[in-house]
């Protein structure tokens, strides 16, 4: 694959989000996430098996084009985002088959180098240069900080395009290390990359999230599916709003009870507190 330094001269912002190592990628635009059952299982099986069923089919039109339908037709998915597009294209790609991306990339196994991404619902335009907001909404170092902790695909994918949820936890990341955090203290620290780790595990395993919500993301611009905010009024005062409200709205969470506020706030102050050793007045 082509080398980050390389990639990120030309990305929007500079730095580079979409196919990170051979480990780490993100399929969020081409609505990979845009299913029903969002498991890393559920998830694996589907592109496993229809990256394997593609390296079988000719590299012809009528082949490729049927292949989509057919593959979308046996899915036979009901889509949380009706309006957004889950293109059958997506699947394993790389060394071994490791991170996710387009099948019909010039690159992909089997393709010769030729581009075949005009048969898809985007085109190959579209599918060439799209960059999702967080490519400008989110500020280097914050880019830089997920990109370099993240270790697999699924995570990802579900964190990378999160920007309000990064920005506000990295934001607060930012007061208690009194600066800012950046890829060396990722690369350099192992207990803080586990820190930005469990929070980027919080995505895809926020226990308030209401069961009838998707992980998944709706990040475009055109507000049909804005987030809302934690509901607070049943258990406590009107006025009340928790200090971390960004991240709970961002994650998804509907509170029961009062020690479930409790425990949401616990979590991050559980992460929070594990990054003072990094603030530049207690390092020895
Ligand atoms: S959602 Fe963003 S980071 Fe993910 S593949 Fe699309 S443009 Fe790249
Ligand atoms: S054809 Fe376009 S939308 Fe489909 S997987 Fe490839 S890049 Fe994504």
């Amino acid at each position: 694959m082509v080398s980050l330094e390389v990639m990120d001269k030309i990305a929007p912002g500079g730095v580079y989000l979409c196919q990170v190592n051979e480990n780490v990628s993100c399929g969020a635009c081409c609505g990979l996430y845009n299913i029903t059952d969002l498991s890393r299982e559920k998830l694996h099986r589907m592109l496993s098996e229809r990256s394997a069923a593609f390296l079988k089919i000719a590299r012809e039109i009528d082949a490729i084009i049927e292949f989509g339908e057919n593959t979308l037709a046996a899915e036979n998915e009901t889509r949380p985002y009706p309006e957004f597009y889950h293109c059958p294209y997506i699947g394993f790609i790389g060394n071994n088959g490791k991170r996710v991306g387009c099948l019909l990339h010039p690159a992909a196994e089997g393709n010769n180098s030729v581009d075949y991404r005009g048969l898809s619902y985007y085109g190959s335009m579209t599918c060439n240069i799209y960059f999702c907001p967080s490519y400008t909404v989110l500020s280097d170092n914050f880019k830089r900080v997920i990109r370099t902790a993240s270790q697999d695909w699924y995570s990802y994918g579900l964190i990378i395009t999160e920007n309000a949820l990064i920005n506000a936890f990295l934001s607060e990341t930012e007061k208690i290390i009194q600066r800012k955090p950046d890829e060396k203290d990722v690369r350099d620290n192992p207990d803080f990359a586990d820190i930005i780790r469990d929070f980027i595990g919080l995505k895809p395993s926020w226990p308030f999230r209401p069961v009838s919500d998707t992980p998944a993301n709706y990040f475009f611009n055109d507000k049909l599916y804005d987030k809302k905010d934690a509901d607070y009024t049943k258990i406590r005062s009107a006025s009340f709003t928790s200090l971390y409200n960004t991240i709970f709205k961002e994650l998804g969470s509907s509170f029961q009870a009062d020690k479930d506020i409790r425990k949401a706030e616990n979590m991050i102050e559980f992460l929070l507190k594990r990054l003072k050793k990094y603030n530049k007045e207690t390092i020895v």
